[in-house]
């Protein structure tokens, strides 16, 4: 028997618990979740006529299998009953080397090594370290700086934070506080050969100064749910190897298949020398995330005062996380993964097409698992998530967007209740 009551919990989450981007005490009434399954989630009491909610979030684009999955289920239980955690310095295991293993298979062809981090944000912080450890050891400490578009996400730690779009998005207090980094434009959804040149003149003008470019590939995620064209990537990566600067690619959003191709870098055939995964490494079901870099980079550090890479978290390479990683990769390439997200894409257009023509909608655009309805002003989030849950789905609407990012599995009758709630939530938002 649950201890509390849905209404008990609700008081006590007010009075002690942080949320995501949360006020202290907290001010709105957090829908409490009883468990999960396939791709809906069981609350534990009714609200808007509905117990169950098909997942529209894949939480937070983690959860690519679906919730509660026989095989991740295996694999975490399997694992558990050898070990849940050991320290990872002087000792390895299995489940990381395999993980390790698998991921420079998958990956682009220079990324041979591997950095195991407890979460997203760690891995932008190790990206970011590598790259500036990598000009120290080469003896040009001067390049120490980062160089990204505006409209960017990276995480909510300090590094990341510098790399955000510094206006309008989530750490605009922390301006003239942070690292001071270089911003692009943010660029546009086709390509101009004026934003291209701007970009190559910026790495250029500033080569002497800059450690990296990091960008998200193809899709920028929390801070504007933005497409662009792959061509960039091309120009990126030609301008950064003509000037001596490092390309990372954050594909903590876009890995594993969700734009359509398994990493968005493959839209161009073009890759990093460090690339950042997370959020659905574990199809949703543990916090890990890694930072890949290829054999340059590692031998450059390798070169240094201090040969080594001075980052090494408590729960770094966690078995229980990476056991069930490498089944997660395993049941997604063992399937035509392909096909389920063109699925997606297809049933995404047909099923927001009509959101266009709502008032106060200014854009849906849909690319692979991704679909995205912007307004002209932003979304009333308690009006819209209220319409979502009436359709029977979960939705958590930011700024001036609506948009889903579903489970694979996500079968077409469920997909086309999504898409009628994107649409009811756009119109109440
Ligand atoms: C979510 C996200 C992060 C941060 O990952 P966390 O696990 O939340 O720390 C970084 N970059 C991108 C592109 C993301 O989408």
């Amino acid at each position: 028997m649950p201890e509390f009551g849905p209404e008990e919990l609700r008081a006590l989450d007010r009075a002690h618990v942080w949320h995501p981007y949360g006020p202290m005490p907290g001010r709105s009434d957090p829908l409490v979740v009883e468990s999960a399954s396939g791709v809906r989630l069981r609350l534990a009491e009714e609200v808007h006529g509905q117990r169950e909610l098909v997942d529209g979030m894949s939480s937070w684009w983690s959860a690519v299998h679906g919730y509660n999955h026989p095989v991740l289920n295996e694999a975490a239980t399997a694992q558990l009953g050898r070990m849940s955690h050991v320290m990872f310095g002087g000792l390895t295991h299995e489940p990381a080397v395999r993980l390790a293993a698998r991921l420079v298979e998958i990956t682009p062809e220079p990324l041979r090594h591997v950095f195991l981090c407890d979460s997203g944000s760690v891995s932008v912080e190790v990206a970011v370290k590598m790259c500036l450890q990598y000009w120290r050891s080469l003896g040009r400490p001067a390049k120490q700086r980062l160089l990204t578009w505006r409209g960017g996400y990276h995480g909510d730690t300090w590094q990341p934070m510098s790399v955000c779009d510094p206006e309008g998005g989530m750490h605009e207090l922390w301006q003239g506080v942070l690292p001071r980094q270089l911003f692009a434009e943010a660029p546009p959804a086709d390509y101009e050969e004026s934003y291209a040149r701007g970009l190559r003149d910026l790495i250029a003008r500033h080569a002497d100064e800059l450690a990296a470019v990091i960008v998200e590939p193809v899709v920028q995620g929390a801070g504007g749910m933005r497409f662009h064209s792959p061509e960039y990537l091309r120009v990126l990566r030609q301008a950064c190897d003509e000037h001596g600067v490092l390309l990372v690619f954050d594909e903590i959003a876009t890995g594993f298949g969700r734009t359509g191709t398994l990493f968005a870098a493959g839209h161009a055939d073009v890759a990093p020398d460090v690339m950042c995964l997370g959020k659905a490494l574990t199809g949703g079901y543990l916090t890990m995330a890694a930072t890949l870099c290829s054999s340059k980079v590692a031998e450059g550090i390798s070169r240094g005062e201090v040969p080594v890479l001075a980052h090494g978290p408590t729960f770094m390479g966690n078995p229980l996380a990476a056991a069930v990683a490498c089944a997660s990769i395993d049941l997604l390439l063992g399937q035509d993964w392909q096909r389920e997200v063109r699925r997606l894409e297809t049933g995404l257009r047909d099923g927001l097409a009509e959101a266009a023509d709502l008032p106060g909608v200014k854009d849906v655009r849909v690319l692979g698992g991704i679909g995205v309805v912007q307004l002209d002003h932003d979304v009333d989030m308690a009006a819209a998530t209220a319409a979502a849950v009436r359709e029977g789905v979960w939705l958590r609407p930011f700024r001036d967007l609506v948009y889903t990012m579903p489970p694979y599995v996500t079968d077409d009758e469920d997909l086309a209740r999504v898409c009628r709630a994107v649409g009811a939530a756009a119109a109440a938002g």
